[in-house]
Parts: structure tokens; sequence; C-alpha cells
């Protein structure tokens, strides 16, 4: 099984070898989810989990109510 390190903790991470690029997986020494960015080497990236900008831009409708009263 390919082996990898993990850039969070950079503790070794065994990769499934069936694994494509883009693929997430789980490290299992601090919990972080990487994603394979490369298979020859093995390479893992962090995904950025709280990026997400374009999520909450609801919030916009509440600001009319308050100001009609
Ligand atoms: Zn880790």
């Amino acid at each position: 099984m390919p082996v990898s390190v993990c850039p969070e903790c950079t503790e070794e991470v065994f990769v499934d070898a069936e694994s494509e690029q883009g693929d997430t997986i789980a490290c299992d020494e601090c919990g972080s989810t990487l994603v394979v960015v490369g298979l020859d080497p093995i390479e893992l990236d962090l995904r950025a989990e709280d990026e997400s900008p374009e999520a909450d831009k609801d919030d916009f409708d509440s600001y009319g109510y308050d100001d009609s009263y």
C-alpha cells in the first residue's frame, strides 16, 4: 500500500492503491481531510474546509426588513 506524508502533522498516511487524483482521505493521526493531488509519487494536500465564500449570501434579504420598521 502506498504511503505519503500528511502535510498537517507530517505523519505517514497510507493511501489506498486504488486512489485517484482528487480523492479525499482522512489522516489517522490528526484527522485532517486530505486530497490526493498527485499519484507518482503520491502527494497529499490539506482540503480547505472553512473556505466557502459564496455560501452564506442569504443574509442579504434580512437587511430589508429592519429598514421598513
Ligand atoms: Zn495528519
